[in-house]
């Protein structure tokens, strides 16, 4: 068993879908980034990588690159999942927080569990979500971005 820990931010602007968990969030507000801009996806991506020493999602996905231009980051957190795979990994939990002032996240979180359970291969239980507020302090506090932390554990794959 190995752990692996990951943390993302963007920034909220005009004129962009707000993503998280692949789910489309109705706001008037979406994040700011050169894929869809999911940073509880994000978060979770490098927190598997964090886990077998893989590097991060930047290397990984250049923001650079235009085949990642507006990329849904389910298809980020599958390929992610299969390079695991490929060092005889599979996930064994996730469990993360999503920091937002605005919008309410709780309606959406059993959603974002079941699209992130799907793609990683693993049961809904294993997946836990949290939603919280920055109690109107700071960057986060004044509704300019929203951030993600996420912690996983990964085992072997017995074959
Ligand atoms: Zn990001």
């Amino acid at each position: 068993m190995r752990v692996g820990i990951g943390y993302d931010i963007h920034r909220l602007e005009e004129g962009r879908d707000l993503i998280l968990g692949g789910v489309k969030i109705p706001y008037k507000l979406g994040l700011a980034g050169h894929s869809d801009a999911d940073v509880l996806l994000h978060a979770i991506c490098d927190a598997l990588l964090g886990a077998l020493a893989l590097g991060d999602i930047g290397h990984h996905f250049p923001n650079t690159d235009m085949q990642y231009k507006n990329i849904s980051s389910l298809i980020l957190l599958e390929k992610v999942n299969s390079l695991i795979h490929d060092k005889g990994f599979i996930t064994n939990n996730v469990d993360a927080v999503v920091i937002a002032e605005e919008p309410k996240i709780a309606p959406f979180i059993t959603e974002m569990r079941a699209n992130i359970a799907k793609t990683l291969g693993i049961d809904i239980d294993s997946v836990s979500i949290k939603a919280t507020t920055a109690e109107k302090l700071g960057s986060i506090g004044q509704k300019k971005g929203i951030s993600a932390e996420a912690i996983v554990s990964v085992k072997s794959i017995v074959r």
